[in-house]
């Protein structure tokens, strides 16, 4: 780490503000850590909103989330540094790892919907793809281990299934992009499909042309291997199905005619609403 400890530390509470202001923690939530050495991580304490930290309150850790020296505060190391660590011993190119709960993200989180692939160039040259963590319980080691499950050399970023996100890279301020990123990718998506409309998705030679792209930023990508059938640009399965799914005359199951016009719609309801109170009538 050739970062001066003392600029370190400030860097960490400046990104603990920046997560706050975003509305990514409320409360005491979230952590962060920096991996400073080959036994030492500097991290976030426990009990303390993440917005309001200054250098004294942070913590220093060996691998084994031992804290090693005093604080000056009396601040003890987050219970989720095992987590942390878990990612640093299963990746030695991770440096920094950031662990928030932002709102977009984690509502896919908590909903246990993956996001969907080939959608937005930024998501898709900066993110890749995001695995889906089973649920695990917070501070213990299982949690570390539900991340590593589902991570690959490639993997910057996992949503933790009804939990939240934690985003890792080589350097505390790109880790922190990657959530934001994460989140702003999330609320997208979320703001398409409040247009009614399933977001368009790009078509594998688009999608070659990106991961060609992201390749010369000399960010790798596995999917670039079997393009141009595009493994990831055609999701096996549409984003949003159930929502997305309009009446046709070809194809209804809900048994209508299928029709559009208002008038019949009209008729269609008020025979269900009629058959629903003969029912009713009837004492079913
Ligand atoms: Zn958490």
């Amino acid at each position: 780490m050739n970062q001066p400890l003392w600029q370190l530390k400030k860097e960490m509470c400046d990104v603990g503000h920046r997560i706050w202001l975003r509305g990514y923690c409320g409360g005491n939530e979230g952590n962060h850590s920096v991996r400073i050495g080959e036994d030492r991580v500097l991290c976030t304490p426990t009990g303390i909103s993440k917005g309001f930290m200054t250098p004294d309150d942070l913590c220093v850790v060996d691998m084994e989330g031992n804290q090693v020296e005093a604080n000056a505060k009396g601040r003890r190391r987050s219970s989720e540094i095992l987590m942390h660590l878990a990612i640093y011993k299963a990746r030695a190119d991770v440096k920094s790892v950031v662990h928030s709960h932002p709102p977009h993200a984690t509502a896919f989180a908590l909903a246990n919907m993956p996001l969907p692939e080939g959608i937005h160039p930024e998501a898709e040259v900066f993110l890749g793809v995001v695995p889906m963590a089973e649920y695990a319980t917070p501070s213990k080691p299982v949690l570390g281990q539900s991340i590593i499950d589902v991570m690959t050399p490639d993997t910057n970023s996992v949503l933790m299934g009804n939990h939240g996100v934690v985003c890792f890279e080589k350097t505390l301020i790109d880790a922190y992009y990657r959530l934001e990123i994460l989140d702003q990718y999330s609320r997208l998506l979320l703001l398409t499909r409040q247009l009614g409309a399933a977001p368009n998705v790009l078509n594998p030679s688009q999608m070659t042309e990106l991961l060609e792209v992201k390749q010369k930023f000399g960010l790798n990508d596995p999917r670039l291997a079997c393009a141009p059938e595009g493994c990831a640009s055609q999701p096996e399965q549409p984003f949003f199905a159930p929502f997305d799914v309009r009446p046709s005359s070809a194809a209804c199951e809900c048994h209508c005619d299928g029709s559009t016009d208002s008038a019949s719609n009209d008729g269609a309801f008020e025979q269900m609403v009629q058959a629903i109170t003969d029912q009713i009538m009837a004492g079913v």
